[in-house]
């Protein structure tokens, strides 16, 4: 199978799940090939300063489970059902990859005759790509339900990264959308055994690891979703949390449930990374009396509104912790401050652009310079 093959028969397959890294924003990718219509096959994982385009693939996309929420489900007719052999996802990949078409693969499956023959087929392709073609690159390796414990490690010296999706925050609400599915067994266990086989040091072993949850299926709040994802941070080390608004899907028990907002998903994503690199912790965040974000603001700002509008932070004085609380100030942001301040104080709105801080209207409402409230100059162009 040559790599427009392999496109071709994933096409309208392969968009329903999340395995980038930003999506929505970057500089330009290198995947100039794809035609228009097969661009669902690919997604962007970030790679130094450029996002580079991985390949989405499935090793089949039958399935003999019966998630209420997934196209895939056992008995749907609307859905096309393909099957690759190892060998055949492996050479079409390599086709595309030495086509300069794409730099990595992310591959997953739906379940056929239980997890763990179908997580041999992942695995196999995974040995064929590193050993017969010798293929170094980004590798993106699923776990499925029920997987054993050797073949995550053995995923994890094949992957550059490894997956489970938990789909929801705890066993009550998965019963809800996927009745088959244990929570703890089937799918959080895995996780812990990839944080355990990372963290012993005769393994050597060191793919980082993602899971994705179903957002609005299952009637969770967000302090539900958000704790599941604290814990994944702090003890399990996931590099990620992915968030999926529900969509209806027809001939689906869900079919008739209305689709999650978009703009859920976003306050998810925003406070789940004010969670990994911003010092947040989950009480810090503005639930509602519900357990839910507000929609019209992001959480950070949320936060500020509350908390540093009556107590600003000073920009000369402030620790990395404390800036890195202040809205349109990000990592990269606290350090140039940090930087600039062992040159000289910064007095004015105008210093912090001048060092490279770009969102200065937003930071002005919740800083002092010099222990003065910023004054923001109208621009005359
Ligand atoms: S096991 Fe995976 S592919 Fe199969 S129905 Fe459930 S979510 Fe879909």
């Amino acid at each position: 199978m040559d790599g427009h093959d392999l496109l071709s028969a994933l096409a309208g397959t392969a968009d329903f799940e999340a395995a980038g890294d930003a999506p929505r924003s970057g500089p330009p990718a290198r995947a100039r090939r794809i035609p228009p219509d097969l661009s669902g096959c690919i997604t962007h994982v970030i790679a130094g300063s450029r996002k580079m385009p991985v390949l989405k693939a499935m090793t089949t996309t039958a399935c003999e489970r019966d998630c209420f929420y997934c196209p895939f489900r056992a008995g749907r007719s609307a859905m096309k059902r393909v099957r690759f052999t190892p060998d055949e996802l492996a050479s079409g990949f390599m086709a595309l990859y030495r086509a300069g078409a794409v730099e990595g693969m992310f591959l997953s499956s739906g379940v056929v005759r239980g997890g763990v023959t179908t997580q041999d087929a992942i695995l196999d392709t995974g040995a064929i790509l590193r050993r017969k073609y010798g293929f170094r690159g980004y590798l993106h390796l699923k776990l499925m339900p029920g997987v054993e414990r050797d073949q995550v490690r053995e995923a994890m010296r094949l992957a550059t990264r490894v997956s489970i999706n938990l789909e929801a925050p705890n066993a009550t609400r998965l019963a809800r959308i996927a009745p088959g599915k244990q929570f703890e067994q089937e799918l959080l266990t895995p996780l812990r055994w990839v944080e355990e086989l990372r963290r012993d040091p005769d393994a050597g072993l060191r793919a980082s690891s993602t899971t994705e949850l179903v957002v609005g299926a299952a009637g969770e709040s967000d302090l539900e979703l958000l704790s599941i994802t604290d814990h994944l941070f702090r003890q399990l080390r996931l590099a990620r949390v992915y968030y999926s608004a529900f969509r209806p899907v027809p001939e689906t028990p869900l079919a008739d449930l209305p689709a999650t907002d978009p703009l859920r998903e976003l306050r998810l994503y925003q406070a789940s990374f004010l969670l990994r690199d911003y010092g947040f912790e989950l009480e810090d965040l503005p639930f509602t009396g519900q357990g839910d974000l507000p929609l019209h603001v992001d959480p950070k700002r949320a936060w500020a509104d509350q908390i540093l509008v009556h107590q600003p932070v000073e920009i000369n004085r402030a620790s990395r912790a404390e800036l890195l609380r202040v809205p349109g100030i990000g990592p990269q942001s606290a350090d140039r401050i940090l930087k600039a301040r062992v040159e000289g104080r910064l007095r004015t709105l105008a210093d912090l652009r001048h060092i490279g801080i770009r969102a200065v209207q937003r930071v002005a409402p919740y800083v002092l310079l010099d222990g003065r409230r910023p004054v923001e100059q109208p621009r005359l162009f």
